[in-house]
């Protein structure tokens, strides 16, 4: 008797426990939709957000009903893991030394390279088959379990991606090679719940190549390292939950081209320079829609300073997640002005992943840098390395628009225009044509419209040349 009320209480027990979803920082429910929270507490490690801790849910929390008891009775398990508070990965931060002002700052040479991830224009994601069109749907409604990681699925090379690639790296005059690979970056963070990102990193599809920006002090040409395609991670969503944040993998699979720049930059006027030099090529050749506000074009940029040109390089600080040009030059402005003001009081600088808060005009330390070993890179066993065709990769360059330096070129040589008129009648042109979307490889077929702009950058182009002869 007493055993078989044990037995009945032992399988009872097993099989609520084997209906609790398992935690491990997220939870699935594999229902046609996939509905994940983390539990949250202290900064977010990408955006600094400063989540709430655990377990009295605030009186204004938006989430109700079932689904606000399922988060109440999440936060007060005990099993799952939480950031420590105030603590985000890093190791010994560096202590803020002032930030120099005045004649300190002339003594010293800022140098910049930029790594920036530009969303590419696919109509589906990098490996499956999802749509990219997921702004405004709700949460975790384009996943499938290829872009989630699932065990067993297989991920698919999106051709169109590898070619928007390709013809990244003929604009910017790089070598591609014969042979490209694909290759594991692996971490976890709660919006990238498979624990990896399929990256490239010993045979990116972009190798060299460089940039030509326009500065008040004429042209420089920026060296660019490399460019790699890559998958996006996911989205966490902090405004509406407290202690807990939600995931939202619709983003997750999408394709990235990461370009990263040679440390050529010096201050941020030409870091500017520089970004709006790749925002317009990008958007130009139609690769990108260079959305900056959605996070279409993000920069990273890393900054060190030195007392004079010919010094080697100073130890840098890498800002993360610039959404706009105009932060992304006060970021910069400021983080030299501040390790100038830590060197100067005889300090050093510790190699670390900063945030910039525009709300106070500073960049904060977010964690410790991590480096290349730290995430055990290997080749990813599901993708085979792919070779690149000579035969596919002329196709695409045959396909390439003409970018709007080499058509200033023409306009100078052709029609002997002036420099200023020639460069003012490129841009323009190269502006309607973006703005209609009549221009690039991303661009769709709308013949009446291409006409319509074809003909009046004709109309312009002949009353330059009337005017100037
Ligand atoms: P990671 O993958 O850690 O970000 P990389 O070696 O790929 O590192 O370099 C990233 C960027 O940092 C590149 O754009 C590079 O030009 C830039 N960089 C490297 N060293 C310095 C330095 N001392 N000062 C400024 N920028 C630098
Ligand atoms: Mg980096
Ligand atoms: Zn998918």
């Amino acid at each position: 008797m007493f055993l078989g009320w044990t037995a009945i209480g032992l399988a009872w027990y097993w099989a609520v426990r084997l209906r609790k979803p398992v935690v491990h920082g997220s939870i699935y429910r594999w229902d046609g939709q996939v509905t994940t929270f983390v539990p949250f507490e202290g900064p977010c490690y990408r955006c600094m957000y400063p989540t709430q801790p655990p377990p009295e849910l605030a009186p204004a929390c938006a989430v109700a009903g079932p689904r606000r008891r399922h988060l109440e009775r999440l936060a007060r398990r005990r099993d799952v893991r939480t950031l420590p508070r105030g603590q985000c990965g890093g190791g010994p931060m560096t202590s803020a030394a002032q930030p120099a002002t005045g004649p300190a700052i002339e003594r010293y040479e800022a140098v910049i390279g930029i790594e920036i991830h530009t969303r590419l224009r696919t109509a589906s994601k990098m490996f499956c088959r999802c749509s990219t069109e997921y702004d405004g749907a709700p949460p975790n409604t384009h996943v499938c379990p290829v872009c989630l990681g699932l065990p067993g699925a297989l991920p698919v090379i999106n051709r169109r991606a590898v070619e928007l690639v390709l013809a990244t790296g003929m604009a910017i005059e790089a070598t591609t090679p014969e042979i490209t690979r694909w290759d594991r970056k692996n971490y976890f963070y709660p919006d990238l719940p498979k624990g990896y990102q399929i990256s490239q990193y010993e045979l990116p599809i972009v190798q060299g190549g460089s940039l030509p920006i326009h500065t008040e002090d004429g042209t420089k040409t920026i060296r660019i390292t490399r460019a790699h395609l890559e998958e996006d991670a996911g989205k966490s969503l902090h405004e509406d939950f407290r202690g807990m944040s939600g995931i939202d993998l619709n983003r997750a699979g999408t394709p990235l081209l990461e370009i990263v720049t040679e440390p050529d930059l010096r201050g941020a006027g030409e870091a500017v320079a520089y970004a709006r030099a790749l925002h317009a090529l990008v958007t130009w050749i139609g690769i990108c829609d260079g959305n900056m506000q959605e996070g279409s074009f993000r920069c990273d940029a890393n900054v060190s300073v030195r007392r004079a040109p010919d010094q080697p390089l100073g130890t840098r600080c890498e800002i993360k997640n610039l959404n706009s040009i105009r932060f992304g030059a006060q970021a910069i402005e400021y983080e030299a002005r501040r390790q100038i003001g830590v060197l100067e009081e005889g300090g050093a600088i510790v190699q670390q992943t900063r945030l910039f808060d525009s709300g106070r005009g500073v960049t904060r330390p977010m964690r410790s840098k991590e480096e290349a070993h730290d995430y055990r890179y290997f080749p990813d066993p599901d993708l085979v390395p792919l070779v690149l065709d000579p035969a596919w990769v002329e196709a695409i360059s045959a396909g390439l628009p003409e970018l709007p330096d080499a058509k200033k070129a023409r306009f100078i040589s052709d029609y002997g225009l002036s420099d200023t008129d020639a460069q003012v009648l490129a841009r323009n042109s190269a502006r309607n044509q973006i703005q209609l979307g009549v221009s690039g490889l991303g661009a769709g077929a709308k013949p009446e419209e291409a006409r319509e702009v074809a003909l009046a950058d004709r109309e312009r182009l002949e009353e330059t040349i009337a005017g100037a002869h």
